[in-house]
């Protein structure tokens, strides 16, 4: 294959460092695993030459590495163990001893990623480097943290495995292969390792397996374009035993979660909404009143108006002004007018005295007219007068861009006349399920089978918050199922919401089809959560552009809660609202709760207790994801820390945060 990265076969030393398992290979757990990953999964194009056992002992690691790289030249040198903080490891500074440049990026790529799923990545001391042709990198002691710190070098070692064996045929290749996928792609890819790697596994696999209908395929999936005009998938499903059984995606923190998706959340354009059709709507556009209001002086009370100067004391009424006509006449001094509230002051008259400060001193036509009255408070000008222009000056902005339109906000609207209005587009939400335990809602149940629920809630809650949903119905667990939902979801929607098959069984299938048949860029795929750890967030190019897509888990309780915690953010983000985070307020806990080891998202509702300044969550009960009744009538999800050594519980009373996620 002209375009695949590495066509030779590089040589591997394995090299653990561990005066327990000395000379046991049946016990050096992480050796026998980063062997399995480069001979069964295939994660590297090489092949394991030689794998030793070496006690923590400075000069026998020196030794060792200096014979695998002067006289067995290998390409590649990975040892685990030793590199912790007890006065035994020495591994690090044995292999820099023997090192002739350092690779400190390496080091970097491992640390960072390893961080996103441990804050102790801190106190790791790996170093990587190279001496002659060979590539050394120090990989943690632990089976996971090896394999995990393996996976993230993964993206920089072929190449730079070319670059140590100066092959410059094969650098050309890397170089035209990074370049024919464009800038974007290239450092988006350099800056997610784990992506890349995801995107190495499959196309190896499939390369190993040979399983590929065009019997071709490896890295070579980047140059097809979307992949639209296949109609079957391309993945394999049918290798069970060969799926993953650990996570290849970095597990990250919720609040690394929201901000990826965030990031790749763009607002959407405007358009022309009509007033009675915007609400809940964000303004595009500033509102200004082309009219003063009141646009002629306004009398605020029932009463007479008069002209000031004229004081207290009696005084002729002629005629009247009623609320929404014109009066007749105008006002001389010693005269007064009748007049409404909201009715226009006459001509002439320059202060309204209120009825209730007045007392009749004449009348005609058997109390039909009012001829004379007596003023009893002394006025002055302008008293109980509105001003034109006094709420609403001519050219006032009366409401301005990014502003939600509610019901005040459509009645000022109809107030300045400004019938049309620019809006931010409302995201399209497309809505699917995955499974092939799936039922209809109005089916009966047959053997192992389940109604959809989830597809019925997530729509009708986006409904509630006012956005276009389009029903794109239950895919099967298959990946041609799973593609041509999504093939139609991208041709619809804005945005693909989808529950189900995103986690660790063989059926769960979502991952591959995004990657291998439409190109998605997969930003994460496991989040540090209860409930919610496989929560999938993807962005594809489709026909209408880039769709996101969130893969939330099938668990009906954990699809709300990625639901509300990743989705309504971003529709909101989208639909133009400045301030699309969720609503957080302080809670008080109403019982023990124990925590769990990852932050818990845990339903609750609140009750107002009379003289208590904070409300005090009821939990809604057995927490386990299944259970939708937990869900049911929850406004808010407590919001609880992981459990550490300090902190196992909160306890009755406690304070802690909590989301908003409905009426209060
Ligand atoms: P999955 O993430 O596909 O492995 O599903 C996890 C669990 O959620 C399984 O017990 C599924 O049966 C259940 N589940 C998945 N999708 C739905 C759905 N749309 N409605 C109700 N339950 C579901
Ligand atoms: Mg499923």
């Amino acid at each position: 294959m002209s375009d695949k990265l590495t066509t030779s076969v590089l040589s591997i030393g394995i090299l653990t460092v561990s005066d327990s398992c000395s000379e046991n290979r049946a016990e050096d757990r992480s050796g026998t695993n980063l062997c399995r990953l480069i001979r069964e999964e295939n994660l590297i194009n090489g092949s394991v030459a030689v794998r030793e056992i070496v006690p923590d002992d400075a000069d026998t690691i020196k030794n060792k590495l200096m014979d695998w790289s002067d006289v067995k030249k290998l390409n590649l040198i990975l040892t685990t163990g030793g590199t912790g903080f007890s006065q035994r490891d020495v591994t690090p500074e044995a292999t820099k001893a023997i090192l002739e440049k350092e690779a400190i990026g390496i080091t970097i790529a491992m640390i960072t990623q390893s961080l996103q799923v441990t804050k102790l990545a801190m106190l790791s001391r790996l170093v990587c480097g190279s001496r002659g042709q060979s590539l050394i990198i120090n990989l943690p002691g632990s089976v996971k943290g090896s394999e995990e710190c393996f996976r993230f070098a993964l993206p920089g070692i072929t190449h730079a495995v070319d670059l140590l064996k100066d092959n410059s045929s094969q650098i050309q290749q890397t170089h035209t292969h990074l370049q024919s996928k464009g800038v974007h792609q290239d450092t988006k890819q350099m800056k997610s390792g784990h992506h890349k790697n995801e995107h190495r596994y499959h196309g190896e696999n499939h390369h190993h397996h040979g399983d590929n209908p065009q019997g071709h395929h490896g890295h070579e999936h980047h140059h097809h374009h979307h992949g639209l005009h296949h109609e079957q998938s391309e993945v394999d499903a049918t290798r069970v035993a060969h799926r993953p059984r650990e996570s290849p995606y970095p597990i990250i923190t919720v609040e690394e979660a929201v901000s990826t998706v965030i990031k790749h959340t763009t607002v959407l354009g405007t358009e022309e909404v009509f007033y009675k059709k915007s609400l809940g709507r964000y303004l595009a556009e500033d509102v200004t009143a082309k009219d003063p209001l009141p646009p002629f002086p306004a009398s605020i009370k029932d009463g007479y108006a008069v002209v000031a100067s004229d004081g207290e004391g009696n005084r002729l009424v002629t005629g009247d002004s009623t609320a929404g006509t014109v009066p007749a006449d105008s006002i001389k001094p010693g005269y007064s007018m009748r007049i409404n509230t909201g009715a226009p002051l006459p001509p002439g008259a320059d202060a309204v005295v209120q009825v209730e400060d007045t007392v009749l001193v004449r009348d005609a036509d058997d109390g039909r007219t009012e001829v004379e009255i007596k003023i009893m408070s002394l006025p002055k000008v302008g008293q109980d007068i509105r001003a034109v222009g006094s709420d609403i000056k001519a050219g006032q902005v009366v409401l301005s861009k990014g502003q939600c339109l509610g019901p005040s906000e459509l009645g000022i609207l109809a107030t300045v006349g400004v019938t049309h209005v620019t809006c931010y587009k409302l995201p399209i939400v497309g809505v699917m399920s995955t499974g092939n335990e799936l039922l209809e809602p109005d089916e009966p149940l047959r053997e192992g089978k389940i109604r959809d629920s989830n597809k019925t809630t997530l729509m009708t809650q986006l409904e509630e918050y006012g956005y276009p949903v389009v029903d794109l119905k239950v895919a099967k667990d298959t990946p041609t199922s799973l593609l041509t939902v999504l093939k139609i979801g991208l041709e619809k929607t804005d945005v693909i919401i989808s529950t189900g098959g995103v986690s660790m069984g063989e059926k769960d299938l979502l991952k591959s089809v995004l990657q291998t048949d439409l190109k998605a860029d997969i930003h994460f795929g496991r989040v540090f959560m209860k409930p919610g750890k496989p929560t999938t967030f993807a962005t594809v190019n489709g026909p209408r552009g880039k769709t996101l897509f969130f893969g939330l888990p099938g668990n009906p309780v954990s699809a709300v809660v990625t639901c509300n915690l990743y989705v309504i953010p971003t529709l909101r983000k989208m639909s133009g609202c400045p301030y699309y985070q969720r609503t957080l307020m302080n809670v008080k806990i109403e019982k023990d709760i124990q925590l769990d080891p990852r932050p818990e998202y845990h339903r609750a509702v609140l009750q107002w207790t009379d003289g208590d300044h904070l409300p005090t969550a009821l939990s809604t009960g057995n927490q386990i994801s299944s259970r939708l009744l937990s869900m049911s009538s929850s406004n808010v999800l407590l919001m609880l820390p992981p459990k550490s050594a300090q902190r196992q519980m909160v306890t009755k009373g406690e304070i802690v945060k909590a989301m908003v996620i409905g009426q209060l």
